[in-house]
């Protein structure tokens, strides 16, 4: 009896030992699950925003005298888009759509903002949300980089947006090399082009900076990564290159000895400059093992304005500022490893404003947006679950010279020129030459019905734009000064 009850009385410790050991297990269980569980369903996002690319002028549209490996494995690892579009053909407006995931002629962003730090309209009116803030509610920690250019207000700024981190300038665009940073900040700008003189911000305060702009700005993307490794984490990754002024280090330029043509030449070493900023960013999510928690997104924030900065637009007709391709249809590449098939090819058409949609719905907690969306959360479509296209229409519209185009889910697309109309068959002649509209005039008059039901729900601009540069001025006397 004493050694059988002694057998019950370990067998009874056994059971108690087995269920605490299996409790603790189960609770480590479920902690292991949840670490996982937050890793695998709020993933982080990068958005990675060149500034002025020209479409030919990656490696996955087929650039041949600018490598750009780092960039192509985006493609290479996801999805490459060969119909993605900006919702505008210029900077700031393009930026206001894709950070709000909406038309920003829904909310009067129809020009691109003066450098006007006094001024609170100029710039996202504070109706709109942004993805930072969008993202915050599920916990996300975010940082912008680079270029800002959506209002120099001190309410509109970066950390007023949702961010919780800044680096980088407010105007829209900047010199690279830190020794024409002479300007303190901005009360000693004195004209709108003076901005670009400025000295860096981190957050609130102006910095001393050393290195090439487009340098600097790999550095911080790489160490905020690290900083926010431990939460899902926003990055708004905005470079100015390789938009103007032209400048490049020896050490990009020295890479491009068989470009002859000087302004060609900087331009590759810039785009080269930021290659290598993204290869930084890359290699930093592998070492911390985040890459197959990351989406990673690039394109080019419009078109390349070929004249101006020796971009290339390859087949594609105008450029920057315009409406016809070369403006508005630009390079894009998404990965996320594990949930897009690697090498995967999307043609449909998208736009810049799925990015915000295709973000807020991958988050664990669901995300409740304060506006309407125009965007739409683009997995689906990109994995084949749905076999449908993402958008039946896809609008532009400049408000300031009349000018407005449409182009439907097919291959149909008119452009408006004032009184100019224009009709495109884009999959017989993606380079705009053939106009016709003679031939088939009810597609253009659907089209046209379609845009003016669109435009209908549009508002005019709220602010007086770059064109109005002197006339502002002119109307805000105070306009750089240091209000009290
Ligand atoms: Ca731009």
């Amino acid at each position: 009896l004493s050694d059988n009850g002694e057998y019950l009385n370990f067998q009874n410790e056994m059971k108690t030992k087995t269920c605490l050991f299996l409790l603790l297990t189960s609770f480590n269980f479920v902690l292991a699950q949840s670490d996982l569980g937050n890793k695998t369903s709020s993933p982080n996002v990068i958005i990675i925003l060149a500034d002025d690319l020209g479409y030919n002028d990656v490696g996955f549209n087929g650039c041949k005298d600018i490598p750009t490996p780092n960039i192509d494995k985006i493609a290479k690892n996801g999805v490459k888009f060969t119909n993605a579009y900006v919702s505008y053909a210029v900077c700031g407006p393009s930026r206001a759509g894709l950070i709000t995931g909406r038309y920003q002629d829904r909310f009067g962003f129809g020009r691109n903002p003066l450098f006007a730090p006094n001024d609170p309209e100029m710039g996202l009116p504070l109706s709109e949300e942004t993805l930072a803030t969008a993202l915050k509610k599920a916990d996300y920690k975010s940082v912008a980089l680079g270029k800002w250019h959506l209002g120099a207000h001190e309410s509109q700024r970066p950390l007023k947006r949702g961010f919780d981190d800044f680096f980088g300038f407010l105007s829209g665009g900047h010199q690279y090399f830190p020794e024409l940073w002479t300007l303190k900040d901005e009360y000693e700008v004195k004209a709108q082009f003076d901005a670009y003189n400025t000295k860096l911000l981190r957050n609130n305060d102006r910095i001393e900076e050393n290195e090439y702009l487009t340098d600097a700005l790999s550095r911080e993307a790489a160490n905020y990564i690290e900083k926010y490794k431990e939460q899902p984490f926003f990055m708004y990754l905005a470079y100015n290159a390789p938009h103007t002024p032209l400048q490049a280090t020896d050490e990009y330029l020295n890479r491009f000895p068989n470009i002859k043509d000087k302004k060609r030449k900087t331009y590759a070493a810039m785009v080269r400059a930021m290659d290598d900023g993204v290869g930084r960013i890359m290699d930093k999510l592998e070492t911390l093992g985040l890459s197959e928690n990351t989406i990673v997104f690039f394109l080019s924030d419009n078109g390349g304005p070929e004249h101006t900065n020796a971009s290339d637009n390859g087949v594609l007709r105008a450029g920057k500022g315009q409406l016809f391709e070369g403006g508005i249809h630009v390079p894009f590449a998404m990965q996320w490893p594990g949930k897009i098939p690697s090498g995967t090819i999307y043609e449909a058409p998208i736009i810049s404003l799925d990015i915000f949609a295709t973000a807020i719905a991958q988050t664990a907690t669901p995300i409740q947006t304060k506006n309407e969306l125009d965007g739409v959360d683009l997995i689906p479509y990109i994995t084949g679950k749905n076999k449908t296209k993402p958008h039946d229409y896809l609008f532009w519209r400049k408000f300031d010279a009349q000018n407005h185009a449409v182009r439907n889910d097919m291959e149909k697309k008119i452009v408006v020129i004032k009184n100019d109309t224009m009709l495109f068959n884009l999959g017989s002649d993606i380079s705009e030459s053939n106009n016709l509209i003679e031939t088939t005039p009810e597609d253009f008059k659907q089209l046209e019905k379609t845009y003016q039901n669109w435009n209908s729900q549009m508002l005019d601009p709220i602010f007086m734009g770059l064109g109005q540069d002197s006339e502002y001025s002119k109307s805000n006397l105070n306009r750089y000064k240091k209000l009290q």
